[in-house]
């Protein structure tokens, strides 16, 4: 999928700006602080309904202004969708198509972008927050229905650590409630789990191949799902026994102890822990090559490629690394880069691309 146009109003230090983009390469320069992170923000927005870096929406609103908005024209393989994206302080409203999509989960997956910064590369060494956020959005863009489950298990999770809280301060007494949200609980925790699992196996396969062919077949990868649910047969009834058998000890504690809210994933390369022991580089090449697989992951479910937003990270990898990346995208991803200068450039991919050249926010 290529998008075609972007239009802003009122979104960040953006007042109002039209753009036609190239079907291949977009290369953002700009000094510091001109606002090219901006303009990948609200492609990103414009797909996903919510910023990779704002705490709160309202920061995307430009300054002065009471609303945001971004509209896209995404060229699919069944024509051109108009999309759009309103922020205010009364929320959020998007439309595609020129409907408005009463639920934003409805909304995330007509467009899909990766987008590739350089705390991403922290994927492998970060907090397991990073990983959980890494695969909630991932599976989240090309399944509606995860992300479904993943907000009922979120607003569940909520309401049972607030219950938690009320028994151990003595504001109630009665457990039914809990096991109550329990059994709701273990519903939604094994659906999240079952497909996680599934996304990460398929992830894997692919992160695999490319890793081996960054590295030239001298390093092999692997990925690991560290669950907290046991997979078996009847995952339900194990879930929710389990979730019996730590009660007390959540109470006391007022929070959950126990479920896929506490994943993580874990890399190793030749067996050995990357987290722990891998180089610098090793860690860079393990999320790269990620990030490089779920361009494909998303082309097989999809059946096109997302558009690649590469934020200030063509500096930060070696040419090997740079080249690899390059070539992999070469006439077939739509990709977005910024930089501050052109001149570490050298790969012939960005010498086709059309330039746009940022200052304060025009
Ligand atoms: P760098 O090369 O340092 O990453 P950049 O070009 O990516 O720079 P951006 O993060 O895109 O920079 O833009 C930052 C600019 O946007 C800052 O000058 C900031 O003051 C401005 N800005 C951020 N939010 C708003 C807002 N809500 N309203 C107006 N201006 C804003
Ligand atoms: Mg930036």
């Amino acid at each position: 999928m290529k998008l075609k146009q972007l239009k802003l109003t009122h979104f960040r230090n953006y007042e109002q700006v039209t753009l036609n983009f190239h079907d291949e390469v977009n290369v953002l320069i700009g000094l510091n602080a001109q606002g090219k992170t901006n303009l990948l923000e609200a492609i990103y927005c414009l797909a996903l309904a919510k910023s990779h870096r704002a705490t709160q929406d309202k920061e995307l609103i430009q300054w002065q202004s009471d609303f945001a908005l971004i509209e896209g024209e995404l060229e699919y393989r069944y024509g051109v969708m108009p999309l759009s994206l309103q922020i205010s302080s009364k929320g959020k409203k998007a439309k595609a198509n020129h409907l408005e999509q009463s639920k934003l989960t409805q909304y995330v997956g007509h467009m899909n972008v990766v987008l590739f910064a350089p705390e991403d590369l922290n994927l492998v060494k970060g907090s397991p927050q990073v990983r959980r956020r890494f695969i909630d959005i991932e599976i989240g863009q090309i399944s509606a229905v995860y992300l479904n489950d993943l907000s009922n298990y979120q607003r569940i999770l909520k309401q049972k650590n607030h219950y938690l809280k009320q028994l151990k301060l003595n504001a109630t007494s009665d457990r039914t409630m809990l096991e109550v949200l329990n059994q709701q609980f273990a519903d939604y925790a094994v659906k999240l789990t079952l497909r996680r699992q599934q996304f990460i196996n398929q992830l894997e396969e692919k992160a695999i191949a490319i890793h081996n062919g960054i590295t030239k077949g001298a390093e092999a990868l692997a990925v690991h799902y560290e669950s907290s649910l046991e997979i078996s047969d009847n995952m339900v009834e194990d879930t929710y026994a389990k979730l019996s058998s730590v009660m007390e000890r959540e109470i006391d504690r007022m929070t959950s102890l126990y479920g896929p809210h506490r994943d993580d994933l874990t890399f190793s390369i030749n067996d050995i822990d990357v987290q722990t022991y891998g180089s610098q580089g090793q860690q860079r090449t393990t999320a790269l090559s990620l990030k490089l697989a779920e361009i494909e992951l998303i082309n097989e479910e999809v059946g096109e490629y997302p558009i690649l937003l590469l934020d200030d990270v063509l500096s930060e990898l070696d040419d090997s690394r740079q080249t690899h990346l390059l070539t992999t995208i070469q006439h077939k991803v739509q990709t977005f880069v910024t930089t501050t200068s052109v001149d570490g450039i050298e790969h012939e991919t960005i010498k086709e691309a059309k330039l746009f050249f940022v200052d304060q926010g025009s």
